[in-house]
This record gives structure tokens, C-alpha cells and sequence, in this order.
């Protein structure tokens, strides 16, 4: 049986990366060596076709982090969500 990758995103420095699948989901990022589990899995199968789409992903990164920070600015305020945080802090 081949061994099968997955696509796989650092919550930390948000960078792609192909990481072996494990039986286990934890794993430690190339990147900033951060360890943590799997959440979300962007792509899965051979090694190749893994970094292709990591390669692609990483590249348009930098434009979804831009328009996320965009519409969060344009649709909430962070005052009031700093506020529902406290609320939150307070009842538990
Ligand atoms: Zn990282």
C-alpha cells in the first residue's frame, strides 16, 4: 500500500504543508515548529499531487488572509466582539 499525505494548515503561522497521514492526528509544523492536531485536511493522496496543491495554496494565502482581515474590519467592530469575550469570561 502506498503511503498516503495530506494537505494540512499550521494555525500558527498558517503555513501548508504535506505531512504523512499517521494514525494519530497530532503533528509538529515545518515552519515554526508548533505542534498541534489535525482540523482541517485540504488535500489528501499521493506525495506529488500533495505538494502541487500546497504550492498553490501557499501562494494564494497571502490573498485570503487579506480579504479575511478586510471583511472583519468592515463588518464587526472588535470592540464589541472584546466585549462579548469578557462576557464569556465572566459567566464561566
Ligand atoms: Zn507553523
Amino acid at each position: 500500500m502506498p503511503q498516503e499525505f495530506h494537505v494540512i494548515r499550521c494555525f500558527a503561522c498558517l503555513v501548508f504543508q504535506v505531512h504523512q497521514v499517521k494514525k494519530k492526528p497530532k503533528w509538529q509544523c515545518k515552519m515554526c515548529g508548533e505542534k498541534q492536531s489535525v482540523r482541517k485536511v485540504y488535500g489528501k493522496g499521493a506525495g506529488k499531487d500533495c505538494r502541487l496543491l500546497v504550492q498553490s495554496l501557499n501562494m494564494t494565502a497571502g490573498q485570503i488572509t487579506d480579504e479575511d482581515a478586510n471583511c472583519q474590519l468592515s463588518s464587526s467592530d472588535p470592540l464589541v466582539e472584546e466585549k462579548e469575550m469578557s462576557q464569556v469570561f465572566m459567566e464561566a
